[in-house]
């Protein structure tokens, strides 16, 4: 088996997970969405307490802090 497992919260509850920073990276989509992804993590002002993503908005984090 080749290829590198990317982390994500599989614990996670929330109903929009699937645009949680660690599911849409897990997903690749920062390679196939470059710039949009740079728009998600551009001035990042909050963390994920579970996969330490950064983000701009807490919608796009599990368990996001403020940094
Ligand atoms: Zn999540
Ligand atoms: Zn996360």
């Amino acid at each position: 088996m080749a290829g590198k497992k990317i982390p994500q919260n599989l614990d996670c509850k929330s109903e929009s997970h699937d645009k949680h920073m660690c599911y849409i990276i897990s997903q690749g989509y920062h390679l196939s969405n470059p710039d949009e992804y740079d728009a998600l993590v551009k001035d990042a002002e909050f963390k994920c307490r579970h996969c330490g993503r950064r983000a701009k908005s807490l919608d796009n984090l599990c368990e996001p802090f403020r940094l």
